[in-house]
C-alpha cells in the first residue's frame, strides 16, 4: 500500500470511528441505513459541489425540465463515487456533458448496450473460469500444480475497479437509479421489468472498494477458515473420571460440523449413544467458553477428561500426533486454556468488514450488506421469521413427541436430534441395483433427461430444449451443476458414475443438480432480460433443486415413501429449523454488538457471545428443555469465519416448505417450476408473491409440521396396542 492510500484510510477509519461515536451515543440508536449512508460516504472533492450546480443548470437548458429529476439523482451518484484521480473539475463535466443520456432514444441505446454487453463480459469471464477449472473439477487424471493454479484463478476479479476506471460505472451511475432495499421493496411492485433490469444494473456499481480493503477482508477471512479448518478433537483421548474411551482410535472430529454430526449418529446406539452425546455436549461448551485446555486442539498426544479439565500425556497412541513439532508443555501449563482465539479470530474479521463501509454508502455495515444486498430481505423481517418459529406452540409438542421417541427427558444436544429419519421402503442394495441398471454410464442418464424431464410435468417440447443445453461432464467429486451465464452457452451437470453403474447416491445428486440446470436454463434464456437472470438468492436455487430431488424414486419408476415416512421428514425439517434459527439470531445478534463495540477485547467479546447464547437460549429453548444457561447455541464454526451466514439456513427451509407446498398446490411442476423461475432476480418477497401469492414467511413450514404432527400422533394412537 502506498503512504498515500494509508493516509486516506487512516482519514476514513477516522471519519467513520467519529459518525459511529455520534451514533452510538444517540439513546438507543439503531441504524437507519439509507439515511445513515450519505453521511458516512467518503468525502467529497472541494471543486465538486460547484461543478454539480453548473452542470445541472447546463444540462436542464440542454435536454429540458424533464430531466430535472433523473440529474438530481444521478449527477450526486456519480460524484460520490469520483474520486482525485478519476480526474479534475474539468474532466468531470466533459464525462458528464457527453455521457449523460438526455433523450429516451439515446437512454435506450445506453440500456440495451449495457444488457448485452453485461451479459458477454460475465459469459465469457465465467466461460474461462469453468474452462481453467476443468482438470480439478472433472474426472480427467492427475491434477498438477499448476491446475491448481488455474482453478484458482478468477478473470473477473478486477472487473468492477477497471469499470470505474475507464468511467463505464460512472456512465450508469449517471443515467440509472441506485437504489436502497427500502426502495426496491416499497416501490419495486410498481417497477416495470425494465425498472428492475436498470436498477440490477446500477447495482453492480454500488461500491467501489478499494482493493487494499477486498484483500484485508480475504486475508481476514481465510485466517479464521484456517483455524477453523483444523479444530480437531481426537475422540479417543477423551476420558471420563474411569479412564473410559467411548469413541474409537483415530476418529478426529472437526468443530462444530463432525462433532454435531456424531451427537446425531449416536442416536443409533443403544449402549454408550447417550454418554457419548452428554461428552461431546461438554466439548462444545469447553469451545465455546475457551476452557478447552490449548494443548488438546488437533493433538492426539493428550488425554483429556472434558469434565474435570485434566489433561495427561496420552495413555495410548493411535496417531502421528503433533509431539513431534511441538513443544511439550510444561506441567503446570498442560491444561491452560485456549486464549479467547476463537474470539479474536471473529473480531479479526469483524474489523476487516468494517474497512469496507465507508465505500458501501447503500449498504454501510457488514449487516446490512448481508440482509439489504444479499438476501434482500431486511433483517427485521427476518428476526420476525426465526422468533415466530422459535415461540410457535408446536415447538413444545414435537418436543414431547421426541422424549417419546426417546424414552428420557431432553438434554441440551438434542437440539440436533435427527431421529424422525424415515424409514425406507427400499434397501440401499436394492436402490443401487435399479439405478446401475438403468444407468450403467453418465451417456445413458444424459439421453433420459428428456423422459425424466418430461415425467415431471415438462411438455415434450421444452423437455428436449432443456435437455439440449444440458451438458453431461464425469464429475470428481459427488457432483455439482454450473449454470451458463451467457445465453450462447450451455449449463453443465457434473454427476459421478461408478465403473458399475451410477448408484443412488449418484442418482439423487444427479437429480438434484438437474433441477439447478434446469432452473439455471429458465432463468437465463427464457427470462425477458438478462439482466434479471437467475434467483432472488441461493435459498431459491436450493429451494428448486430440491423439489426435483425430492422426486427422485419416483423419476426412477419406485413409489414415493409413504405419507407416514413423509411426515416425519417434515418433523425432522421443523426440528432442524428451530435448532438453527436460534443460532441465527445469536449470530446477528453477536454482530450488532460487535458494531456497537468496535474496540472489544476477544475477552470482552467472549462475555457477550455468551451473554448472547443464554439468552436466546433461556427465552426459547429452557421452557422445553428444562435446563437454563445453556451456551451451546454458539458453537457453530460459520460463526466465527463465515461473516453473519447464518441466517441463510432457516431462510433456506423456510422458503423451501412455501414452494413444496405451492408445487403440490399445483399439481403440475413443470409448467409451475417454469412459471416461477422465469420471474429473474427481483426481491424476494416479490418473486414469492408472484409464486405463492405471499411474502417470504413461516407459515407454509408451520402448517406442514401442523399437519404433520397430527397425521404421526394418529398413526402412533392408531398403532399402540
Ligand atoms: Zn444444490
Amino acid at each position: 500500500m502506498t503512504n498515500e492510500l494509508k493516509n486516506i484510510l487512516k482519514t476514513l477509519v477516522l471519519i467513520l470511528g467519529v459518525v459511529s461515536a455520534l451514533l452510538l451515543s444517540a439513546p438507543n440508536a439503531r441504524p437507519a441505513w439509507p439515511q445513515q449512508a450519505r453521511e458516512q460516504s467518503p468525502p467529497q472533492l472541494p471543486w465538486m459541489k460547484a461543478s454539480m450546480v453548473k452542470l445541472e443548470g447546463e444540462l436542464i437548458q440542454k435536454y429540458g425540465e424533464g430531466e430535472r429529476a433523473r440529474l438530481a439523482r444521478g449527477l450526486p451518484q456519480a460524484a460520490k463515487f469520483w474520486r482525485a484521480a478519476d480526474g479534475g473539475a474539468s474532466a468531470f463535466e466533459d464525462f458528464v456533458r457527453s455521457n449523460f443520456a438526455g433523450n429516451p432514444a439515446t437512454l435506450d441505446t445506453l440500456f440495451n448496450r449495457f444488457e448485452h454487453n453485461m451479459e458477454q463480459l460475465d459469459g465469457h469471464m465465467h466461460e474461462i473460469a469453468r474452462e481453467f477449472s476443468n482438470q480439478t473439477d472433472l474426472d480427467l487424471g492427475p491434477i498438477l500444480p499448476f491446475d491448481e493454479a488455474f482453478a484458482g484463478y478468477d478473470p473477473a476479479a478486477h472487473v468492477v475497479d477497471d469499470s470505474f476506471q475507464n468511467k463505464l460505472a460512472f456512465t450508469v451511475l449517471l443515467n440509472f437509479p441506485l437504489t436502497t432495499l427500502e426502495e426496491r421493496l416499497t416501490q419495486g411492485e410498481k417497477w416495470s421489468r425494465r425498472q428492475w433490469a436498470e436498477a440490477r444494473l446500477a447495482q453492480r456499481y454500488a461500491k467501489r472498494v478499494p482493493a487494499e480493503v477486498n484483500l484485508a477482508i480475504a486475508r481476514a477471512e481465510a485466517e479464521a477458515g484456517r483455524y477453523i479448518s483444523q479444530y480437531n478433537i481426537w475422540m479417543h483421548h477423551l476420558v471420563d473420571a474411569n479412564g473410559t474411551r467411548l469413541f474409537p482410535p483415530r476418529l478426529r472430529l472437526l468443530s462444530h460440523w463432525n462433532l454435531r454430526d456424531e451427537i446425531k449418529a449416536d442416536y443409533r446406539d443403544a449402549e454408550q449413544g447417550l454418554a457419548k452425546q452428554r461428552m461431546i455436549q461438554r466439548v462444545m461448551e469447553r469451545i465455546v467458553t475457551q476452557t478447552i485446555p490449548a494443548t488438546v486442539i488437533d493433538n492426539p498426544d493428550f488425554d483429556w477428561d472434558p469434565y474435570t479439565d485434566e489433561v495427561k500425556l496420552a495413555a495410548v497412541k493411535d496417531a502421528e500426533g503433533g509431539a513431534a513439532t511441538r513443544k511439550t508443555p510444561s506441567a503446570a501449563a498442560l491444561n491452560a486454556p485456549e486464549p479467547d482465539a476463537r474470539y479474536a479470530q471473529l473480531l479479526n474479521v469483524f474489523r476487516a468488514s468494517k474497512k469496507l463501509d465507508p465505500y458501501s454508502p447503500t449498504a454501510p455495515t457488514l449487516i446490512a450488506r448481508r440482509f439489504d444486498e444479499d438476501r434482500e430481505i431486511p433483517e427485521a423481517r427476518v428476526k420476525a421469521m426465526l422468533e415466530q418459529v422459535l415461540s410457535s406452540p408446536l415447538v413444545a409438542e414435537v418436543a414431547t413427541l421426541i422424549e417419546a421417541r426417546l424414552g428420557r427427558p431432553l438434554e441440551p444436544f438434542d437440539i440436533y436430534y435427527d431421529g424422525f429419519r424415515p424409514r425406507g421402503d427400499y434397501t440401499e442394495a436394492q436402490l443401487n441395483a435399479s439405478v446401475a441398471q438403468k444407468y450403467p454410464t453418465a451417456e445413458a442418464y444424459k439421453q433420459d433427461i428428456p423422459n425424466l424431464l418430461m415425467h415431471l410435468g415438462f411438455s415434450r417440447e421444452r423437455a428436449e430444449y432443456l435437455a439440449s443445453n444440458i451438458i453431461v461432464d464425469p464429475a470428481r467429486g459427488s457432483g455439482h451443476a454450473m449454470g451458463a451465464e451467457m445465453r450462447s452457452e450451455k449449463a453443465h451437470l457434473r454427476t459421478r458414475v461408478e465403473k458399475d453403474g451410477m448408484n443412488y447416491k449418484g442418482l439423487n445428486i444427479a437429480v438434484h443438480e438437474m433441477g439447478h440446470n434446469v432452473e439455471q436454463i429458465l432463468s437465463l434464456n427464457m427470462v425477458d432480460h438478462t439482466l434479471l437472470e437467475g434467483v432472488p438468492n441461493t435459498a431459491f436455487t436450493e429451494a428448486l433443486a430440491f423439489v426435483f430431488q425430492d422426486r427422485d424414486l419416483e423419476l426412477l419408476g419406485l413409489a414415493q415413501p409413504d405419507p407416514k415416512n413423509r411426515a416425519l421428514k417434515t418433523l425432522g425439517d421443523f426440528w432442524a429449523t428451530y435448532e438453527i434459527s436460534g443460532t441465527a439470531l445469536v449470530d446477528m445478534q453477536v454482530w450488532h454488538w460487535m458494531y456497537d463495540h468496535p474496540d472489544a477485547t476477544p475477552a470482552q467479546l467472549k462475555a457477550a457471545v455468551l451473554r448472547i447464547a443464554q439468552e436466546v437460549w433461556n427465552k426459547y429453548y429452557a421452557p422445553v428443555f428444562k435446563k437454563r444457561d445453556v451456551v451451546l447455541l454458539a458453537i457453530y464454526s460459520h460463526m466465527i469465519e463465515a461473516r453473519l451466514y447464518l441466517p441463510d439456513y432457516p431462510i433456506g427451509h423456510l422458503i423451501a416448505f412455501q414452494i413444496g407446498e405451492q408445487m403440490e398446490k399445483a399439481g403440475n411442476i413443470g409448467s409451475e417450476f417454469e412459471r416461477m423461475a422465469t420471474t429473474g432476480r427481483v426481491v424476494p418477497d416479490l418473486w414469492m408473491m408472484k409464486a405463492t401469492g405471499k411474502p417470504v414467511g413461516a407459515e407454509a413450514l408451520l402448517a406442514a409440521a401442523r399437519k404433520a404432527l397430527s397425521e404421526v400422533s394418529e398413526q402412533a394412537a392408531g398403532s399402540a396396542p
